[in-house]
């Protein structure tokens, strides 16, 4: 049985360690105990450490409403529930059955609630599938809390892009993702916690992408928000300068999908002080995850990492929805491997639980000249 959304808002933590050891269970009697003894008692010691009295301030915005960043738990902060690749142009809720993605979707979250996550940020932006209704009653029947939010992407050349994101000023657009955040997402009274925007992979950053970072910006300035952009192997460097220079310090800044970029360039972001999303974890792209920890704990900076599995989602455009990637790699494979490579379970309470409480709480990060006036096209 998942736990019900006000009764997960309410555990504490004992309450919380005391049902995951009984989910637990039930599930290791489920599979073979060779395929799972090891991680399992494993993950049982890490969750049974994990706890909900991190001290990070602030709060973050859920589908459900304000929650403090302390209450989050463990933390997936870049995974997908449906995303739709038709673009801008065609997308829209009239392509599938809310209650046929619901009813695909809702076991992987449940399963993610059994191992231990208790918060899951939905990365999808707008144009792409976004649905925050649908994410509530997900959020409300599986106990997972969700996150969703605001922006535009404008990665893969423009095609999830709507046609007022090349006519409005930097600032039209902000006003928009500011709204959102003031009124609530289209009448649904649900607010974004984050930003998510994407930019292409070129260098330098396309005029659009340019103005979407900025957009981003001057939404920061007004919200504090946090910006995730899909960036991939792209002009992350370039975003944080462009931050910088509208007075948003770097700290504000989430580098998504930085698991296929330089070390080099992962170097001089870290040094800037932005967030890394190494968010690829899955069996085939756990080396360079592993090396990518590795690199940042001998650097002293595991305060600086996040993880995750950009895992999902339902595809509308395939029968049933396609094959949707669980939630689970990071601790059933990555956990284990951390910890063998030792790493220790504080190592992973800070990457899972205290990062992602900092990288998100809904907080002003301000470059310390930051009188300067924000500008932007
Ligand atoms: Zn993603």
């Amino acid at each position: 049985m998942p736990l019900k959304w006000p009764a997960i808002a309410r555990s504490s933590f004992y309450e919380i360690v005391q049902a995951d050891f009984v989910r637990h269970r039930h599930m290791m009697r489920k599979r073979p105990m060779g395929q799972t003894s090891g991680w399992s008692f494993m993950f049982c010691m890490v969750v049974s450490y994990l706890h909900a009295t991190d001290l990070a301030p602030g709060h973050i915005e859920t589908v459900n409403g304000p929650v403090p960043v302390a209450e989050l738990g463990l933390v997936l902060e870049h995974e997908h529930v449906l995303v739709d690749f038709v673009g801008a142009k065609k997308v829209g809720a009239h392509r599938y059955v809310a209650d046929e993605v619901f009813a695909a979707v809702l076991p992987h979250l449940q399963r993610a609630a059994g191992l231990g996550v208790r918060t899951l940020f939905e990365c999808t932006p707008e144009f792409l599938g976004r649905d925050p209704v649908l994410l509530r009653r997900l959020s409300e029947a599986s106990g997972v809390r969700v996150v969703t939010n605001t922006g535009l992407y404008g990665a893969a050349n423009d095609k999830f892009l709507p046609p007022y994101a090349f006519t409005d000023t930097a600032e039209q657009l902000a006003g928009r993702w500011i709204a959102e955040f003031r009124d609530g997402i289209a009448h649904t009274g649900i607010k974004p916690g984050f930003i998510k925007c994407g930019v292409d992979g070129v260098s330098p950053l396309s005029e659009v992408d340019r103005k979407l970072v900025a957009a981003a910006a001057l939404t920061h300035r007004a919200t504090g928000l946090t910006i995730a952009v899909h960036t991939g192997a792209g002009p992350g460097l370039a975003e944080i300068e462009l931050l910088r220079t509208l007075g948003v310090a770097a700290e504000a800044f989430v580098w998504v999908h930085a698991q296929i970029a330089t070390d080099d360039a992962l170097i001089a972001a870290a040094a800037a002080g932005a967030w890394l999303s190494f968010d690829g974890v899955q069996p085939s792209a756990l080396p360079r995850h592993l090396e990518l920890c590795r690199l940042f704990r001998e650097r002293g900076q595991l305060g600086q990492i996040l993880l995750s599995h950009d895992a999902g989602w339902f595809d509308p455009a395939k029968p049933g929805g396609g094959k949707f990637r669980s939630y689970e790699s990071l601790f059933i494979d990555f956990l284990p491997l951390l910890l063998k490579n030792g790493f220790t379970l504080q190592d992973i309470e800070q990457i899972l639980v205290h990062n992602p409480a900092r990288a998100f709480a809904i907080r002003k990060k301000l470059v310390a000249s930051a009188q300067a006036q924000p500008r932007g096209r």
